[in-house]
């Protein structure tokens, strides 16, 4: 993962990375560190582990004034986070320096080779190599520096994005992508680069979206874009639609907490000209040329990774409901190395958040050689997986910041509601009286989740009461189980408590073993198909002293006789269940999280886009 940004041009650069840096450290933050050229053309490396402020306040003394310049937040793979292993990473002759997202997979044979040769490593990074063998042809070779970067970028196996200074090439930045994201933004005289928009969406909306296996050489007033085979590429610059308000904290406390409260707007959003409740219609323009496909496809395959995947069981339970399309749910991270059946009659959703995971983009790859459609559910507009997929649905839930997802997950699960409803009206498996029925229900979610959010101080009571556990329980049935897994996974990684989500009923096979007072137990018990079977669940529980935190439809009673604690969420359509019962449970880990001092935004050891294998 990582976050990048480099500038260059005739403003100060220094600032500019910095807060670049903090705008990407979403990406990692386990170091910072910046490149700039002083006035006598010398490089100057600044580096840290830690925050991105622990870096500034490291620099804050020293004069940074330079007018190119790149940074770097780290989220470590190789080598442990520490001073030493930050980036940037410089050549033996501290003449090239580089900073880099991803993972030189064959960095050790490169390694080796170097080390023979009297190469000598200041770090355990696989960066360090890349630079290491960029200096190392250039001696051999003596060719010019941008061929010989192409030249090494050619020996190196697996995903990076990176950008190279050079203090013998003191205009001119040069960056290239392959598997990492990359955006260069265009100015007048000047150009930005970064992992995403967002560090330079204040200064230009002019972006263009670097190709994998493509090289920028970028001086102030150009821009060669050239394939990684020598072929010189045409630009595509395109227009941002991002806002500088999106990036900001908006008056909350926490990132997460905003974007928490943003969910009525981003499921509305994510609904906008989809649904049209009197006539009982569903219109995705982004897969329409896709109605063929989807009325003979005989099967749906979701790949997606860690929330996503949550988002992908939920599909699963409406695609198969109201499409009655078989469809089996995979994280991508295993169904790419296990030989899987796919065939050209598969049609295959990817999920994810920022449209840049690697383990889905190579899960894509993999379905695409063996002849299936794809399609994506993204958040980041322009991102490597729309591209990289046949048609898509964009989630439009906006930028999404705290490293935990919270709104891009209700706005994957919103679109999924839309697939299946879209697929079922052309396969004809849903009748239009009760398409209308549920479109206008589902008209209503964003009001309904602007009425559960109310719930808020009431969970903050209850996770006053649980904020010291060390283990806690999810359990729900049918599509309410995925949603006990993203309880789960939300006050895991947040707050650090140990939990588990389960199907409700697959308790008795196991988990009933760890209860005793000391369990909390959270039920989403709503009144549905298997309320009934919940509720002798949420009675074993009891008889064995759990302590019991249920989820229940609005004016339930009998639930409220035997729970410690009920919250209460608006009644709904079973369908639409998990958009709801999901909020209450974003809060309640949120608030534990703050509650037990925890960095809410910025949860130890994740990233928030995972952009490595
Ligand atoms: N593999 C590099 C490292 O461990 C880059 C990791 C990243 O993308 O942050 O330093």
């Amino acid at each position: 993962m990582c976050g990048i940004v480099g500038y260059i041009g005739f403003r100060d650069a220094y600032p500019i990375v910095i807060k670049g840096l903090h705008r990407l450290e979403y990406r990692g933050y386990d170091s910072a560190g910046v490149a700039l050229l002083n006035k006598d053309e010398e490089l100057k490396v600044y580096k840290k582990a830690g925050k991105v402020s622990d870096l500034e306040n490291f620099v804050k003394d020293i004069d940074t004034s330079s007018t190119i310049g790149m940074g770097h937040t780290r989220w470590a793979t190789h080598g442990a986070p520490s001073d030493r292993n930050s980036h940037p990473h410089s050549s033996g002759d501290r003449k090239l320096t580089i900073i880099h997202n991803g993972i030189i997979e064959n960095y050790n044979s490169i390694k080796e080779a170097l080390l023979a040769k009297g190469h000598v490593f200041l770090s355990d990074t696989d960066t360090e190599v890349l630079i290491h063998l960029v200096e190392d042809i250039q001696h051999e070779t003596g060719l010019e520096l941008r061929e010989a970067v192409r030249v090494a970028l050619n020996r190196v196996i697996g995903a990076y994005a990176i950008v190279i200074m050079s203090a013998d090439e003191p205009n001119e930045l040069i960056a290239a992508r392959k598997g990492s994201p990359m955006v260069i933004g265009v100015g007048k005289g000047e150009y930005f680069i970064a992992s995403d928009a967002t560090p330079i969406v204040e200064y230009t909306k002019n972006v263009i979206y670097l190709n994998d296996n493509e090289i920028a050489y970028i001086r102030r007033d150009d821009l060669l874009i050239k394939n990684i085979d020598n072929t010189v590429q045409t630009p595509y610059i395109q227009k941002l639609e991002l806002q500088l308000e999106m990036l900001e904290k908006g008056g909350y406390d926490h990132f997460m907490l905003k974007e928490i409260y943003e969910q009525p707007r981003s499921v509305r959003d994510c609904l906008r000209g989809r649904i049209y409740p009197q006539q009982g219609k569903v219109q995705l323009g982004g897969i329409k040329e896709y109605v063929e496909k989807l009325k003979n496809v005989d099967r749906i395959i979701i790949v997606a990774c860690g929330t996503s995947w949550h988002a992908g069981l939920v599909g699963e339970y409406l695609i198969e409901e109201y499409a009655r399309v078989p469809v089996e749910v995979e994280y991508a991270s295993e169904f790419r190395y296990r030989n899987p059946i796919i065939t050209e009659k598969d049609l295959v959703i990817a999920i994810s958040q920022s449209g840049e995971t690697a383990d889905t983009m190579a899960a894509i790859e993999l379905a695409k050689e063996k002849g299936a459609t794809i399609f994506g559910i993204c958040n980041v507009v322009g991102a490597s997986i729309p591209r990289l997929t046949h048609a898509g649905v964009y989630t439009h839930a906006g930028p999404e910041i705290g490293v935990a997802s919270t709104k891009a997950f209700t706005a994957q699960v919103t679109a999924l509601t839309l697939m299946a409803f879209y697929i079922a009206q052309q396969r004809g498996t849903i009748t239009q009286s009760k398409l209308i029925e549920y479109l206008t229900e589902l008209n209503e979610i964003p009001t309904l989740i602007e009425k559960t959010l109310k719930t808020n101080d009431h969970v903050k009571v209850i996770a006053d009461k649980f904020k010291d556990s060390t283990n806690c329980l999810f359990l729900g049935r049918g599509s309410s189980f995925p949603v006990a897994l993203e309880g789960a996974l939300k006050l895991k990684e947040i707050s650090y408590i140990h939990a588990e989500g389960y199907p409700a009923a697959e308790m008795k096979h196991g988990p009933i073993a760890l209860i005793d007072e000391d369990m909390p137990v959270v039920f989403i018990a709503t009144k549905n198909s298997s309320y009934e079977k919940v509720i002798s669940n949420i009675q074993e529980v009891r008889a064995r002293g759990g302590h019991v935190i249920a989820i229940v439809s609005e004016g339930d009673t009998t639930v409220k006789n035997m729970a410690d604690f009920v919250i209460e969420i608006p009644q709904t359509a079973e369908a639409f269940v998990p958009l709801l019962a999901t909020i209450p449970l974003q809060l309640l880990s949120y608030h534990i999280a703050v509650m037990r001092g925890c960095n809410v935004d910025q949860p130890r050891n994740l990233a928030k886009s995972v952009t490595v294998e």
